[in-house]
């Protein structure tokens, strides 16, 4: 840590997603001297490559714009890099080096032959015509296309990154290599995709949730839930948790949260996905359309979330990364707040997830609890490659049975390495050993 901290100091998710993983992996190296013998710890910590380019497009004014493209390729040990591009004006290589190490553990943890990757631009699409985006997506895919192929990396959607933006990105990919090939997941079901694609980080992070739940003896049904975020996870997460009972009553975006005592239930669900999905507004028009709801502007300087502090049972943040900080997680403590299941990838610091640690909160960490997304995606992989298309009801179950798996596996690992009932600990573990034993089999590369 200290050499990473002194090479990468400006890289401070990086450092912080480095930070949650080397504590757990004490008690691992203390059994396998073989893996500090190959020096796993120093390699596995450095990206086997990251690509950056220049992105040039044009307005539909004629004006010129230039971002920064990235596509990183952190491990490929286990498998093709796969992970998705982020387009968010905060994207940076410490952002975007952050989300894929972490994603070499969380594509390990779903069992399936998947190495770990991710990329993205800090273009914003939000205010941007569908022209725009078009002209942004074939600018940024007229670069990457050299660099990713069916068994080499596959990356798929994030943050700003929708199906809108994968179908201009394969159309251009078609065009330029005149091949039509699993290059990107989240397709549309036209044209290669798979059911229950845009579900499934919701869907598993609720999955995940239910999991930790009957593990300890309890149930999510009837549950007061916190869900942050208005895009892709929390939209799926929000038709899960009502699938299963429980009440959802918060969503949130960059400008600002509701809060819907009442619930949302299924009706306000489907506008909140016309207006994020179709009109592209914003949440606080929620408030304007179904009355008893309130909304809440964010202070962004505020050293914790509002959101965090309404009386629930459990919590699901899905927006971004550090949106839940320590006094945050005290509040949901003191409300009384049992479960957190991370739809969005780190999205407590690591004071909350010590709140959370000394306050027995079933906590599932987002590499465990939102790997539902990547899984379907490999699932979407294997059905491309068959050239076939699986039913909505087979990809769910195993979607559910994945995520079960998920669960055993980093419980187990966390009891065998002495850390208790702690996930986090045990998704780090259970992530990190595959990957270890691959670099072990495979040499010094
Ligand atoms: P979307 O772009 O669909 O939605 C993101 C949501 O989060 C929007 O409501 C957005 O608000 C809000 N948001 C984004 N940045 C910020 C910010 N800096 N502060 C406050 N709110 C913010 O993305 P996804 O739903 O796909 O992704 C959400 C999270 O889930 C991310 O952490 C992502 O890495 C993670 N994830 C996603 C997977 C997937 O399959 N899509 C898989 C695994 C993890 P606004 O509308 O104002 O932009």
């Amino acid at each position: 840590m200290e050499d990473l901290n002194t090479r990468y100091s400006t890289e401070g998710d990086f450092l912080q997603a480095v930070g949650e993983v080397v504590p757990s992996l004490v008690p691992v190296l203390d059994r396998h001297p073989e893996f500090i013998e190959a020096g796993i710890l120093e390699r596995i910590v450095e990206p086997e490559r990251i690509l950056q380019f220049r992105v040039s497009w044009m307005d539909d004014d004629g004006k010129v714009h230039v971002n920064r493209g990235y596509r990183i390729n952190f491990n490929g040990s286990i498998g093709p890099y796969k992970g998705g591009l982020r387009f968010h004006p905060s994207v940076n290589l410490g952002v975007l080096k952050f989300l894929a190490f972490e994603q070499v553990f969380k594509n390990s943890l779903t069992g399936l032959p998947i190495g770990g990757g991710k990329g993205g631009s800090d273009f914003d699409p939000r205010g941007r015509t569908d022209a725009e985006v078009m002209r942004f997506c074939q600018a940024f895919m007229s670069e990457l296309y050299r660099h990713i192929g069916p068994d080499t990396d596959v990356p798929a959607g994030d943050i700003g990154v929708g199906g809108r933006e994968i179908g201009y990105m394969f159309g251009m990919y078609r065009k330029l290599t005149n091949t039509f090939a699993g290059i990107l997941t989240g397709r549309g079901m036209e044209y290669g995709g798979s059911l229950i694609r845009p579900e499934a980080t919701g869907y598993g992070a609720v999955y995940f949730a239910d999991e930790m739940a009957k593990a300890a003896g309890k149930t999510i049904e009837d549950a007061t839930c916190l869900v942050s975020g208005s895009g892709n996870v929390a939209q799926y997460t929000i038709e899960k948790l009502l699938d299963l009972g429980a009440r959802p009553v918060t969503v949130s975006d960059s400008s600002g949260w509701i809060h819907d005592p009442a619930g949302i239930d299924r009706e306000k669900l489907a506008w909140i996905k016309d207006l994020k999905n179709v009109r592209r507004g914003r949440v606080s028009e929620y408030a304007q359309q179904f009355s008893g709801s309130t909304y809440h502007e964010t202070d962004r300087s505020a050293s914790s979330n509002p959101l965090w502090a309404v009386k629930a049972d459990c919590a699901f943040p899905s927006a971004t990364q550090n949106e839940l900080l320590g006094p945050d997680a005290q509040n949901l403590v003191n409300n009384g707040c049992w479960l957190v299941s991370e739809g969005a990838n780190m999205p407590t610091d690591p004071n909350g997830q010590s709140v959370f640690r000394e306050h027995g909160v079933l906590y599932g960490p987002g590499k465990a609890a939102n790997a539902g997304g990547v899984a379907v995606s490999a699932l979407e992989m294997s059905q491309a490659s068959q050239r076939l298309s699986w039913s909505r009801e087979e990809v769910d179950a195993r979607l559910r049975g994945i995520m079960q798996n998920i669960h055993r596996e980093s419980a187990a690992a966390a009891k065998e390495y002495g850390f208790g009932n702690d996930l986090l600990h045990g998704a780090n573990i259970a992530g990190f050993l595959k990957v270890a034993r691959s670099m072990v089999a495979q040499g010094v590369v």
